[in-house]
């Protein structure tokens, strides 16, 4: 891997040169940053030595992440995430996807960093399956179809109880095609949608619970393996709301598996490109809360109580989601007549330089790593109040800085 190594070296010469750099390097078809960049930014300590298939952490005041060399597995506060593609190293240097930057950690790290709140007007609650379509089916009877439904019951109960408006997809044991549910989700502006479904597998071990975002552009999606598979440069509807899916997915997510009882197996927040997250208009997930294939976890959603804690967990999710949307009350004006604004506004320009890479290291034409980077612009942010949770809050830690990730448009030659 020689040319890799000249390869590295060169980048970093060239970037050392400006003030933290984001360090930009592109291996096969996949750009990735440095891990030094990325630590940089976001404030963490790496440790001295990083083995492969071992996880290491990278600490921070806000809390330490885990990540893996060679793997797409992640843990950020107790909970786990799977990223597009592997940590990877090349020549020493340890590097991170791109399009997890932005995508994934970005919207963990700095979930309110200048990208506009979207305060939830009510929830669509998508029962998945139904009439003909069954779903996966539990030994002795129980049919995905059916639990769907009767967990969507529990929910919207739940939220009709916190003053939540609701709409389901549908009420009863039909089939309604996909498209019909998303454009339900387009009838009620301002609302979420979240589909319930249940898992199965060919292995009747496995269990847990799933919770997915759709796959953002050029992202593979978690079940490719991390291989791109030829559908990651389309662009949908449901990819307008990245920012969003992703933080109503990781709320849901983490309210199922970090549950003080009963918490099911974390199998992690995952990324696909279902047919109703592509289509929906508005900020979608879909979860997965529980294996009727696995023996265990079907004797539980057999019960009452079981399919209530799920829906439970499902709601605790979209109101924690529902709450960090909310937006601050305008400010009252001092006096009547007066002209002077009241509350900061200043902003810093939104404008970003496209993000490109600086070299290929094998000569790929035609890749479009254009990743909307203007989605995570430079922020004016502040520190977080007293008492409030870290994670609400822009791991930068109140500094303006330059955007993620700010590549030079200067060229290597
Ligand atoms: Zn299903």
């Amino acid at each position: 891997m020689r040319g890799t190594a000249l390869f590295l070296s060169l980048a970093l010469a060239v970037f050392v040169q400006g003030a933290e750099p984001w360090q930009v390097v592109r291996v096969g078809r996949v750009d990735y940053v440095t891990l030094d960049s990325f630590s940089k930014f976001y404030g963490f300590k790496i440790p001295p030595e990083i083995e492969p298939n071992q996880p290491f952490v990278l600490s921070s005041p806000f809390g330490d992440l885990t990540m893996t060399l060679e793997s797409r597995e992640m843990k950020w506060k107790g909970s786990r995430y799977w990223l597009s593609h592997s940590l990877r190293r090349e020549s020493d240097v340890v590097l991170v996807p791109r399009v997890d930057l932005v995508k994934t950690f970005d919207p963990l790290f700095r979930p309110n960093a200048e990208i506009p709140k979207r305060p939830v007007q009510g929830v669509v609650v998508d029962p998945g399956h139904g009439g003909g379509d069954e779903g996966t089916r539990a030994a002795r009877g129980l049919s995905e179809k059916t639990a769907n439904l009767d967990t969507a019951k529990r929910l919207v109960r739940l939220l009709d109880a916190a003053g939540v408006p609701w709409v389901l997809t549908r009420t009863n044991d039909r089939y309604v095609d996909h498209a019909d549910r998303s454009k339900l989700a387009d009838a009620h502006p301002g609302y979420i949608f979240v589909s319930i479904h249940f898992n199965e597998d060919s292995s009747r071990s496995s269990e847990g619970w799933e919770t997915y975002s759709l796959s953002p552009q050029y992202a593979p999606s978690t079940s490719s393996g991390g291989s791109l598979v030829g559908d990651e440069d389309e662009i949908w509807p449901g990819n307008g709301f990245d920012h969003h899916n992703f933080l109503l997915a990781q709320a849901i997510h983490r309210s199922a598996v970090l549950s003080a009882t009963n918490a099911p197996v974390d199998r992690g927040v995952k990324r696909a490109r279902f047919k109703v997250l592509r289509l929906a208009n508005s900020p979608s997930v879909l979860v997965e809360g529980g294996f009727m294939s696995n023996p265990r976890e079907a004797s539980l959603l057999r019960t009452e109580e079981y399919r209530q804690q799920v829906a439970d967990w499902i709601f605790k999710g979209i109101m924690a989601y529902r709450k960090s949307q909310e937006t601050s009350p305008a400010p009252t004006r001092l006096s009547v007549g007066k002209s002077e604004k009241t509350g900061s506004t200043a902003k810093v320009s939104a404008s970003t330089p496209e993000l490109r890479p600086i070299m290929n290291l094998e000569s790929v034409p035609a890749f479009k790593p254009k990743l909307a980077p203007s989605n995570v612009p430079v922020s004016p942010v502040q520190n977080p109040p007293p008492g409030v949770p870290a994670a609400q809050h822009d791991m930068t830690n109140g500094e303006v800085r330059r955007a993620i990730p700010v590549v030079p448009t200067r060229k290597v030659e």
